[in-house]
């Protein structure tokens, strides 16, 4: 297996195929090879599971992948990775490239196609332009067990924020309302050709099979939250106000305090149960 994280294979890489690193689309390479590794390992992804990865580039974690999952499925954009890729991953005859943008492509038909019984998860070192329409749209889909990724620290923390912290937002209800975030490890900018300014880190997101609250429309639930993040430092009654503009503030108040809210809180003190709560009463 050729070591895809070493830096001196990687310049001979760049130099055989005229590969250019490119800025738009996101293309920070992994040089170190114990980060692909250890986010597999961490990940919990082994040989009854089908992985789908997304943006291999030069291919480190699709080589780990390609060597604990029964099946691995990789979307890459940029097709002038082909012959390189198949040079440093062609190997593997449990290896799938599509060269396709991974926002364009139909996820459940893909799993139900490529993984057949396995258990399908996700995992990737995210394009970090994309972040969070890809996060979203990978746990939106309902068809992975798990979606383990690397993405800014940054990221990651306001993925895994308490409720009433600075990093708590819309993002954290949305990913928790799918599945359990956990912070697995930080990875420094010294991992990565070309270096990015900021430090990232890899968040494992285990999907839930039964929601974390009773929530009667989903549709509102996030509309709710939406409306209780959309400005920052007004009061809930004053955003839910302003997204719900058919409900006078009277009757807006009498819905937070029958549900045990104070009619001063401020909407990122709510915790995701309190949220379907009041979605539950704005019905
Ligand atoms: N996994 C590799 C590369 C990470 S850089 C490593 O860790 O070293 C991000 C990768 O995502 C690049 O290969 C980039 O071309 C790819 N990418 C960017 N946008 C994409 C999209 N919309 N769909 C699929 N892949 C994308």
């Amino acid at each position: 297996m050729l070591d895809v994280c070493n830096p001196q294979v990687m310049r001979s890489l760049l130099a055989e195929f005229g590969f250019h690193f490119s800025k738009s689309k996101g293309q920070n390479f992994l040089t170190q090879r114990w980060v692909p590794e250890r986010i597999v390992r961490e990940s919990g992804i082994d040989e009854a599971c089908g992985a789908l990865e997304i943006g291999p580039g030069f291919g480190p974690l699709t080589q780990e992948l390609c060597l604990r999952a029964s099946k691995v499925v990789a979307l890459e954009v940029d097709t002038t990775l082909r012959p390189v890729l198949k040079k440093t991953v062609g190997e593997f005859d449990n290896l799938e490239i599509l060269f396709t943008d991974a926002l364009k492509t139909d996820l459940p038909k893909l799993v139900a196609e490529k993984f057949g019984d396995l258990t399908p998860t996700a995992c990737a070192n995210l394009p970090y332009y994309i972040t969070s329409p890809v996060l979203t749209k990978l746990l939106e889909s309902r068809c992975f067990a798990s979606v383990t990724v690397m993405v800014q620290k940054e990221v990651a923390q306001r993925i895994c924020a308490k409720a009433g912290s600075a990093d708590y937002s819309a993002f954290t209800v949305l990913c928790n309302y799918y599945a359990e975030p956990k912070l697995l490890f930080d990875v420094p900018p010294s991992c990565f050709m070309p270096q990015p300014k900021v430090t990232s880190a890899v968040v494992c997101l285990k999907t839930r099979t039964q929601p974390p609250a009773e929530i009667k429309d989903e549709a509102l639930f996030f509309r709710t939250v939406r409306a209780a993040f959309a400005m920052r430092r007004k009061t809930l009654l004053n955003c839910l106000s302003a997204g719900f503009p058919q409900k006078t503030k009277a009757e807006l108040t009498e819905i937070m305090q029958s549900v045990g809210i104070s009619p001063t809180a401020r909407g990122e003190t709510l915790d995701l149960p309190t949220f379907a709560a009041l979605s539950n009463a704005l019905q």
